[in-house]
């Protein structure tokens, strides 16, 4: 574009936006409040996309190009504004126009509410998947709930997690469009009835019932090309919105309870990370999106296909993100079967075809089971086809495997009164396949040998990644400018270009480049810091950063217990020489994990202790931050000098942080699990500070025993130390942390905090020697991000085009 093209484009843009100003507000600009101008701008951009995405669907469907569709119970996108403005290539002329019109773009931006549809990683790697695959010019779509509360709100109070609800809707949301005209109904309860029709036996479900879910479209638009895909989301109200007779009978308390009956299935997301939850709600949940999205992908397959459903197993790849959307299986089983009439063995060949899935964690708590009665009763016909599927198959596997009744057996869907949602997921698709070389490997080893025995072929592995539009040009700006004026602009299309950036691991000028642009992300995260919690933090200190769920098993603890060691030493030797250091947290527990609870109330009286104590103030300080969404990530990965990963090892399926910190060169503090495996070995030792146990050897103490913490407890004086003070009130006036005292000696240190200090310890020492060295830092952190290509989720979505859903 050059500058005249420019200049017309943006004189276009400010007549369209003060047009687009009165009629979303009926004021002029200068009258327009800051959500009036935020909201005109989305319907500005709104326009342009929508009219891309009419043009897009209609090749799609003359081209008939296979289709990806993801269903996931969870979709955390993030703020679409700015990815829209720079998807379609209109930042310059965007921020350029809104400051001449004397608009402050970042406020405007400030208004659009974070949805969030999801509660880490899982829900994360879908926003991740969809990106990438809009960039990459394929059609993939999204299926999933609209909630009308999306994750609760976190709020410190008094050192404390209060949840708020996230009314994320109240101002409407601008990007989703209602297709009331596309609406399905699902049905629940009531009973099935076969009957012999014209010679073949059909299944007639009554007495149900019935709900109807609501299409709301998003635009997935791709980075600099024509591709817009979409992003389905379902929402559940009543059939006819009130029950009409009954409210005119003067019964409308009854009526308006019919229909928040009707909505609650979409009311609010389930706010458990790697947790079950066994609730009926939750299951009609599960069975609510995979219903009414396998409709609609039905018939408009069949619309594009003579109205038939020959070949939908080759053309249809439905990849379900963990085991929520598992009764995609048997639903399109009785789909094809008593909506479309094809004989089982027809409809079982299409929907292995059809199907894929994805893993995300071996925590045996996770895993999905639902109770045999509760599931007959909400879905009669589903619980049926389930019972054939798994008769069919053990069946088959008593013949093939005739010495082997046990182990058959032990594969049963069904059984010990619950229906098995992994087995059920690995049984009905052709491919599943876990988020990280390890993960993948416990799958094949551990958690689904069984399987692994019977079906070798269909267990692939597919590393995580994250979406380099996202996390590395729109979060860090400068970063890339950075990058662009030094190797060119080919990364932004292919990250494995990054690797150029070895042509400057040794060059000074580019060292004093990078090194200013940390810093200064290092101010803006600091400034965020002092508004939000009113602590000053040193912007050259070591930015020391865990931000993600809280959980036992990614070891909050282990930092929070490590940071009082150090608090210790600095008390005893106030000289001590260290590079001034800033822990800084975040990360919502789940409102019924009482122990994450008491992890974060742990932090923060920590960090009320230090930073309130003037003798250790230039050395440390100890920051949570609330509310961790995807909003507060992309401020605080750029700013990060080291990223934690100190999982459980075997126990982080993948992580995705990891990548996003190492993209933005931070070092990774981690365990050999999840994804830092393959970080580690992308970068190289010199390049990563790793310690601890590893899965091997923390799989041993599971099943062997002979790990005994309160050994290394006596053993430990600094250990004794950090554990009596979690009860001694030296957290504060009747502050006691008994709960996880007990667990790290009373129940025996579950996940191996205590057995992995002192290693975690000297690692902390290593990055404070290396990061004294500020030359040997900088060269770590270019390389990072020179190696950082492999998690680009464009490279993960390549894979899954190849291995699994075989697209050219
Ligand atoms: C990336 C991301 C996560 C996942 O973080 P992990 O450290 O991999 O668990 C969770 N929440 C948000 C908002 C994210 O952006």
């Amino acid at each position: 574009m050059n500058s005249s093209e420019k200049q017309t484009k943006k004189e276009a843009f400010k007549a369209d936006y003060i047009n687009k100003i009165e009629e979303v507000s009926g004021n002029c600009l200068e009258e327009s409040s800051v959500l009036k101008q935020y909201q005109a701008l989305a319907e500005l951009v709104m326009d342009e996309i929508t009219t891309q995405w009419a043009k897009i669907n209609t090749q799609y469907n003359k081209h008939q190009t296979k289709q990806v569709y993801f269903f996931s119970i969870e979709f955390l996108i993030g703020r679409l504004l700015k990815s829209y403005i720079n998807n379609i290539d209109m930042d310059e002329v965007v921020t350029e126009s809104l400051e001449e019109l004397g608009l402050d773009y970042a406020a405007i931006q400030e208004q659009e509410s974070d949805p969030g549809l999801g509660n880490g990683g899982l829900g994360r790697l879908m926003a991740c998947y969809l990106d990438s695959s809009a960039a990459m010019g394929m059609p993939a779509n999204g299926n999933g709930i609209r909630y009308k509360y999306g994750l609760f709100e976190q709020r410190i109070i008094n050192g404390e997690q209060v949840e708020v609800a996230d009314n994320w809707l109240k101002n409407g949301y601008p990007f989703e469009i209602r297709k009331p005209d596309k609406s399905v109904i699902v049905k629940y309860y009531g009973s099935i009835h076969s009957e012999n029709i014209n010679g073949s036996l059909t299944f007639i479900h009554e007495d149900y019932e019935p709900i109807m879910a609501v299409p709301y479209d998003i635009p997935i638009k791709g980075y600099h090309n024509e591709t817009v895909n979409s992003l389905r989301l379902w929402s559940a109200e009543p059939i006819d919105g009130f029950d009409l007779p009954t409210f005119n009978q003067g019964q409308f308390l009854y009526a308006i309870r019919q229909k928040s009956e009707a909505e609650s299935i979409s009311q609010i997301l389930y706010p458990n990370d790697s947790g079950f939850d066994g609730k009926l709600l939750r299951l009609k949940q599960e069975y609510f999106f995979v219903c009414a999205g396998l409709k609609r992908i039905v018939s408009h397959y069949k619309r594009n296909n003579s109205n038939s459903v020959d070949g939908f197993g080759e053309k249809i790849c439905i990849h379900i993100n963990d085991t929520h959307p598992a009764m995609c299986g048997p639903e399109l089983m009785r789909i094809l079967m008593d909506e479309e009439g094809l004989g089982w063995n027809d409809a079982w060949k299409m929907t292995v075809s059809a199907l894929s899935f994805t893993n995300h964690t071996v925590l045996p708590e996770a895993l999905e089971k639902w109770p045999i009665n509760m599931m007959n009763k909400l879905l009669p016909r589903i619980y049926m086809i389930i019972e054939e599927i798994n008769r069919r198959f053990i069946e088959e596997l008593d013949a093939c495997y005739p010495n082997n009744i046990e182990r058959n057996h032990s594969l049963s869907i069904i059984k010990d009164g619950q229906v098995h949602m992994a087995s059920l997921s690995i049984v009905t698709s052709h491919s599943i396949n876990g988020v990280a070389s390890l993960h993948s490997k416990i799958l094949r080893e551990e958690t689904f040998n069984g399987f692994y025995q019977v079906f070798p072929e269909r267990f692939h592995s597919v590393t995580n990644g994250v979406s380099p539009r996202r996390f590395l040009m729109r979060s860090n700006p400068k970063l890339k400018d950075l990058l662009n004026e030094s190797i060119g602009i080919e990364w932004e299309k292919n990250l494995f270009q990054l690797k150029k950036l070895s042509n400057y691991i040794n060059d000074p000028v580019f060292y004093e480049k990078f090194d200013a642009i940390k810093l200064a992300n290092k101010f803006y995260l600091a400034d965020y810091i002092t508004k939000h919690i009113d602590i000053s933090v040193d912007p050259n200190s070591i930015f020391d950063i865990q931000v993600k769920r809280i959980h036992e098993y990614k070891r909050q603890l282990l930092n929070a217990l490590h940071i009082l060691y150090l608090y210790n030493r600095l008390k005893e030797n106030p000289n001590l020489e260290m590079a001034p250091r800033t822990f800084i947290f975040a990360g919502k527990a789940a409102p019924g994990y009482y122990f994450a609870k008491d992890i974060i109330k742990l932090i923060n009286a920590i960090a009320y202790m230090v930073n309130n104590d003037k003798t250790v103030q230039d050395k440390m300080k100890v920051v949570f931050l609330a509310n961790f969404n995807v909003s507060l990530a992309e401020i605080i990965y750029p700013s990060a000098n080291v990223s934690e990963q100190i999982s459980t090892a075997g126990k982080e399926a993948s992580g995705t942080s990891n990548m996003k910190f190492m993209m933005n060169g931070a070092i990774t503090l981690g365990t050999m699990d999840g994804a830092n495996i393959e970080i580690s070995e992308a970068v190289g030792p010199t390049n990563i500070v790793t310690f601890g146990l590893t899965s091997d050897e923390v799989f041993h103490y599971q099943k062997y025993g002979g790990y005994h913490s309160v050994d290394v407890f006596e053993q430990d004086p600094r250990i004794q130390k950090v554990m009596h003070q979690l009860v001694d009130g030296t957290l504060g006036f009747g502050l006691n942390f008994q709960s996880i005292y007990d667990s790290l000696i009373l129940y025996n240190d579950p996940y191996f905090v205590l057995k992995d200090f002192n290693a975690y310890s000297d690692a902390q020492n290593r990055i404070d020697q290396l990061f004294r060295n500020n030359k040997t830092w900088t060269k770590m952190s270019i390389s990072n991000i020179a190696q950082s290509g492999m998690f680009s989720s464009d490279r993960s979505i390549a894979d899954y085009q190849r291995e699994i859903w075989e697209i050219k």
